[in-house]
């Protein structure tokens, strides 16, 4: 496994909130973390059909144009009984045309799981994969789940996306329902990320 020995990261992400959450985990590590808004990078487009495979596109695009080591995730919720969807088009099932509206999405996919006829409970995956390329083309791939089901109907205000679907395995309660800091603890960008500190950083 390669070690990230630079000080600083090129985070291939649009998104603030991303952006400081993983500033503010990369921060005991000495790592000085830039976004690509910051160095006017375009968003790739994402045309594979993997979430490492769109990951790749991300930190490579953003390492080869920056010169420096970069990193970019993809996430989203895999539904047994809908053969893996939304997977990959996890934020493409929100998208309206004028913005992203979760709740449609939600509704989506519980309508696709009627329509199959799927006995409950409706298994389901979020995942998260993580790429940390270099410029010369090298990467390393980090990747963590959380296991549990689709719920219906909605429950809980707190957390983003799918959440309120949502109840891992062991709990419950959805992640909307769960507080910040317990979801973060046992989220599938948690485990992957804790991955790759261990892995790249450690
Ligand atoms: P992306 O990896 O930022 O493109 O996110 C993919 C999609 O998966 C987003 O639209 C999110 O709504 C959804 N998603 C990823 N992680 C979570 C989560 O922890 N909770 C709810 N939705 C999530």
């Amino acid at each position: 496994m390669r070690k990230f020995s630079g000080d600083t990261l090129l985070v291939a992400t649009h998104n603030a909130g991303k952006l400081e959450e993983i500033a503010h985990l990369l921060a005991p590590y000495g790592v000085t973390v830039i976004g690509a808004a910051e160095k006017g990078l375009p968003e790739p487009e994402e045309t594979e059909t993997s979430f490492v495979g769109n990951a790749r596109i991300k930190a490579h695009a953003a390492a080869r144009a920056t010169g420096l080591p970069a990193l970019a995730d993809d996430s989203g919720i895999v539904i047994d009984a809908l053969d893996g969807a939304p997977g990959v088009y996890t934020a493409d099932w929100a998208e309206t045309g004028s913005g992203r509206d979760f709740i449609m999405a939600m509704g989506k996919a519980h309508d696709r799981l009627r329509e199959t006829g799927a006995p409950q409970p409706w298994t389901a995956r979020f995942c998260c994969t993580l790429v940390l390329a270099w410029p010369d083309g090298h990467d390393e791939v980090f990747e963590g789940t959380v296991e549990g089901r689709v719920v219906w109907p909605m429950r809980g205000d707190q957390g983003h996306g799918y959440d309120p679907i949502f109840q891992p395995d062991g709990h419950e309660v959805t992640f909307a329902e769960m507080d910040r800091w317990e979801k973060n603890r046992i989220s599938h960008r948690a485990r992957a990320f804790a991955r790759m500190i261990d892995g790249a950083f450690g």
